[in-house]
């Protein structure tokens, strides 16, 4: 055995444990699945054992137990994240912190819960006690919990409106307790919040989080389509510059996606017609739809407030057909698609979407999600791709990166190559200081493993513990 776990589970004798290995495999993966790449590299992984803390004090107990036994610690909120987050590389524990879920605090403006805390369970609570609700949430909103948004998410539905999640002011206050010896509880505000946000739990496990909330408005979900994807990219870039609109969501899916994939929906949905999909306010309906009636070939297909309930039966609502719920759709229908993350950098958003999507057509089908970029509307892409190899996989990035428009790897498992291909120094310095023997969550952070890896080499980064298995 790699780790004395017969030890740890006599140390953590009041804390609930299991290690039956079909349980503990079942919670040693997230939608890795997603990608073929990483289906590939990590199917095999899993903990040795699942511990599952419901306080922060059991949390600091199990910690300093696996810093004594050299043990390494992977968090887990619901195990939703694309890129094998919270898949213990190295084996050893797999931290469950679903059970540590209380909302603890509301006020004007904010809420205060554990880690554990699913999203949509926050707002069960904030809507009737104070008529507001999360800014921001990730389509899996009645899945994800809070902890693992804040350390494996960016942002989402909210995010035309608010940004992403490491924007300043979107996350009030953490607390984070570190993996020494004797582990500390720290309190992070303000600038620090950058040490451990979409930090994949590299650095230390988050037990507190503190948000912002916004008004709890109704929202309605409208549908439009339009003739061409330029048309409906146009569209939704002058609804969410439209300062005075409240909007929740935006998108643009370009045909024939929602048909084919968007299947309790799909007598709403000509198979040709490209469609932009908004929750808006319910007393911005109407502005929108006098917005609308300005484009040649828009038609509204679908609005929730003009339905019976009978009819909203069984649909999702539209933030699951955006997202990532996009791709999973499609996924359900065609296993053999998979997708990318693309920015379309401001101000040239509208023509480099047409051009992308002219150049790969049916291969890669455009998905936009319409953001607030620093002040300004642009958008971001998951676009659908008809996977056929791994090869041809890294030429449409490659593709994307000449034509101007960089790609966030949803293809690898590491937050170096996922993201913005360096280090992040501030992450890094927190990581000497919260985990110096290297036990959270290994082999995600490139520059913690190999200070020496080269970004420029081309080369996908191998975790040893990986590589030795392969
Ligand atoms: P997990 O997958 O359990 O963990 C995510 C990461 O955080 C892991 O690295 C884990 O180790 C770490 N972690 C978890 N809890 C803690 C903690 N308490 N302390 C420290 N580290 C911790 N993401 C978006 O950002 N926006 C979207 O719109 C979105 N849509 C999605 C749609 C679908 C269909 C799917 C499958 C995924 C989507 N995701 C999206 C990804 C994912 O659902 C979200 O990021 C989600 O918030 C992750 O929460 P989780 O509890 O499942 O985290």
């Amino acid at each position: 055995a790699r780790y004395d776990i017969a030890a740890l589970k006599s140390r953590l004798g009041g804390i609930k444990t299991e290690d039956n290995p079909a349980l503990v495999r079942q919670k040693s993966r997230d939608f890795y699945w997603y990608s073929p790449t990483l289906k590939r590299q990590l199917d095999h992984v899993t903990a040795d054992i699942i511990v599952s803390p419901m306080s922060e004090a059991q949390v600091v107990e199990t910690l300093a137990a696996c810093h004594a036994l050299g043990i390494p610690v992977t968090p887990r909120g619901t195990g939703t994240g694309n890129y094998g987050q919270a898949m213990p590389l190295s084996g050893g524990v797999l931290l469950d912190l679903s059970g540590f879920n209380a909302v603890k605090d509301v006020a004007l403006g904010r809420v205060v819960t554990e880690p554990g805390a699913v999203i949509a369970q926050i707002d069960r609570q904030t809507r009737p006690q104070s008529r507001q609700e999360m800014r921001l949430h990730p389509s899996t909103y009645s899945t994800a919990s809070i902890g693992g948004f804040i350390a494996g998410g960016s942002g989402g539905v909210g995010s035309i409106r608010w940004g992403g999640l490491r924007d300043a002011g979107n996350v009030i206050r953490l607390k984070v307790v570190t993996m020494e010896a004797s582990p500390r509880v720290l309190e992070l505000s303000g600038d620090d919040l950058h040490k451990v946000s979409h930090a994949y739990g590299t650095n230390g496990i988050i037990t507190e989080v503190e948000m912002p909330l916004a008004p709890a408005y109704d929202w309605v979900d409208v549908i439009v389509s339009f003739d061409t994807l330029r048309e409906a990219t146009e569209y939704a870039n002058a609804v969410g510059e439209a300062d005075g609109l409240l909007l929740k969501q935006l998108a643009v899916v370009d045909a024939p996606v929602p048909h084919d994939y968007f299947l309790r929906h799909q007598k709403y949905l000509p198979r040709d017609k490209p469609v932009a999909m908004a929750m808006v306010a319910a007393h911005a309906v109407s502005s929108l739809m006098g917005m609308t009636k300005r484009f040649r070939s828009a038609e509204v297909l679908f609005r929730s407030d003009r339905m019976s309930e009978a009819d909203l039966k069984g649909l999702p609502p539209v933030f699951e057909l955006g997202w990532n719920h996009t791709t999973l759709r499609a996924l359900r229908v065609d296993p053999s698609i998979t997708y990318l993350q693309v920015l379309y950098p401001f101000p040239n958003q509208v023509e480099l979407v047409e051009r992308i999507h002219a150049r790969f057509g049916d291969e890669v089908p455009a998905h936009l999600e319409f953001v607030r970029f620093d002040g300004k509307v642009t958008c971001f892409g998951l676009p659908l791709v008809r996977f056929t190899t791994e090869e041809r996989l890294e030429e449409i990035m490659a593709i994307h990166e000449e034509m101007g428009a960089p790609i966030f790897n949803p293809h690898r498992y590491t937050l170096e190559e996922g993201g913005m291909k360096q280090t992040d120094e501030i992450q890094l310095a927190f990581k000497r200081e919260a985990d110096p023997d290297g036990l959270l969550n290994p082999g995600k952070m490139i520059a913690w493993e190999d200070p020496t890896y080269d970004y420029r080499s081309g080369k996908t980064f191998l975790f040893r513990g990986l590589s030795e298995h392969a």
